[in-house]
């Protein structure tokens, strides 16, 4: 109190632009983001400059996911796809360590730090085994670059989105390669229209994918190159990739005063202001929310933006009425690139696969867009 007044009255005395930078920062709001993925970091970036952003994240940097089958087949694309937290926040502390404990003013993390908050962004997607610093994931690339380009043949397991590309990254870099798809769904890409995932078949089987369709692989019982799948198949491959979706980053909230806010399938509950429902200064943002639309990363920017508006509204004493309104994505929208020229794009009424979804997707995965995005130069 007695600060708060001495505070008030040194800001009339003195111009603003001769306040020590402390003062200020005194002034400003906390707002500490959970998660510098695709939604926390740009939710954090947006709001540097109005409010004191904590960005707390398990690893130094922002990885543009959509980019990141390239980076296997090119490991020189994730010097500019995963991009130091650094890079983009100068104006925000950066905390490397997991988010473990939530009470009513404070986030608590791992390696022992309490960050008092006066709003609170959760965007912790997905569980993330990922390496720590740039340097240790481009040396993953590379990693993987060299399995890829020493094998002979390739298993990919599952036929979503992140398998269909990464066997076409292959094949169209590698074609002598042999890559076998084996997907347990009667079709891959389920998630998008059976016309647009038909365009799809028929490009891998005529890029020499083998696409095994309704089995799995035990991976357990492989050995020496040798995979069993469930339907008594044989498949003979130097080297496999697992491409199945990682769970929801939410179980740290178990113990937390979040606990109640997960639905049964660990998705954090928001209103329509992206507030975790019960809570007016907890946000909740990207894959980890329960709004009813595809996991999609351009969609966890628009939760972002949203986000970062009403923020600084709240901070502005804005009453709620006033706050941007999040309306889910009906309608699927989605362009899986299938190698570097080409791609299949889903609209809402038709689907289209060839050159032309290409052209907007395949050669730069959005890389520049998304650098520009958090105010960076769309090439290093
Ligand atoms: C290979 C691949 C390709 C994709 N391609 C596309 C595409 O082409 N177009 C598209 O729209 N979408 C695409 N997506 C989906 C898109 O990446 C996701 O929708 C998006 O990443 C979701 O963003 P998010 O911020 O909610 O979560 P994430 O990006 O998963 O970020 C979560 C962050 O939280 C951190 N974290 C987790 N737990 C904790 C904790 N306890 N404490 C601190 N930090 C924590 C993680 O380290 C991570 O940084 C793709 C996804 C993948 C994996």
């Amino acid at each position: 109190m007695l600060d708060a007044t001495l505070f008030c009255v040194y800001k009339k005395a003195i111009p603003s632009s001769v306040l020590p930078a402390k003062t200020y920062w005194a002034e400003k709001k906390n707002v500490v983001v959970t998660g510098g993925g695709v939604a926390g970091s740009l939710v954090a970036k947006s709001l540097q400059n109005e409010a004191n952003v904590y960005l707390i994240d398990q690893k130094e940097y922002f990885e543009i996911t959509w980019a990141s089958l390239r980076s296997m087949v090119e490991p020189e694309f994730a010097e500019r796809s995963v991009i130091s937290h650094s890079e983009y926040l100068p104006h925000a502390k950066i905390v490397t360590s997991a988010a473990v404990n939530i009470t009513d003013t404070d986030v608590f993390t791992a390696q022992g730090s309490r960050i008092r908050y006066d709003y609170l962004v959760v965007a912790t997607g997905h569980t993330q085994n990922s390496a720590r610093t740039k340097t240790e994931k481009i040396s993953q690339y590379q990693i993987e670059y060299e399995k890829i380009k020493s094998a002979k043949s390739i298993l990919i397991v599952r036929g979503g989105p992140t398998g269909v590309e990464l066997a076409a990254e292959i094949v169209v870099d590698f074609p002598d390669k042999k890559v076998t798809l084996v997907h347990r769904g009667s079709r891959v890409l389920e998630f998008i229209g059976e016309s647009a995932s038909g365009k799809t078949l028929n490009w891998l089987t005529s890029n020499k994918v083998e696409v095994i369709l309704g089995q799995s692989v035990d991976l357990n019982s492989s050995s020496d190159g040798v995979y069993r799948t469930s339907g008594g198949e044989t498949i003979v491959a130097d080297c496999h990739f697992i491409c199945i979706g990682k769970s929801v980053g939410s179980s740290w909230l178990k113990e937390t005063i979040l606990k109640d806010s997960l639905d049964t399938q660990g998705r954090l509950m928001v209103d329509s202001n992206l507030r975790v429902k019960g809570h007016n200064n907890i946000f909740g943002i990207g894959d980890i929310t329960d709004i009813p639309e595809l996991k999609q990363g351009y969609l966890a920017q628009s939760h972002a933006k949203i986000a970062a508006k009403n923020i600084a509204l709240l901070t502005k004493g804005a009453k709620d009425e006033k706050l941007a309104i999040y309306k889910p994505a009906t309608k699927a929208l989605a362009i899986v690139s299938l190698g570097r020229k080409k791609a299949v794009a889903q609209f809402p009424c038709f689907s289209i696969a060839g050159r032309v979804p290409g052209m907007i997707k395949s050669g730069d995965l959005f890389v520049g867009n998304t650098r520009k995005g958090l105010g960076l130069q769309p090439n290093v």
